[in-house]
């Protein structure tokens, strides 16, 4: 949505310095806000879930390889896994996980002092 937003933005700011403020920059500032407000509610209505798919086997097994971390994933059926991979959203699925976030900060935070 970025691409059409940048392109009405920028039809409307062409348009509102070669001729002011007229009908047409009214409608491409409108259809500017219309698409904002149209990508948000979309997100809102529909947010993101965890892809579960197995980049190894294609099957729905993937499983956070810490219960205590967002990052890292594991696959329960073949031998795959990535440490590194953000498991952000299948914390976020499987409930609250303010404390999981609240306990890498502080470990990070802890870290930068030594
Ligand atoms: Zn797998």
């Amino acid at each position: 949505m970025i691409a059409p937003m940048l392109l009405l933005a920028s039809a409307a700011g062409v348009r509102l310095v070669m001729n002011g403020i007229d009908g047409i920059f009214g409608v491409l500032f409108g259809a500017l806000l219309g698409v904002g407000a149209g990508w948000i509610l979309i997100s809102v209505l529909m947010p993101g879930s965890a892809d579960r798919t197995c980049p190894s086997c294609g099957r729905k097994g993937l499983e956070k390889l810490d219960p205590k971390s967002t990052t890292g994933l594991a696959c329960k059926f073949c031998q795959w896994s990535d440490a590194s991979a953000s498991s952000f959203l299948l914390t976020e699925e499987e409930g609250p996980f303010e404390g999981i976030v609240l306990d890498q900060r502080r470990a990070r935070d802890r870290g930068r002092r030594f």
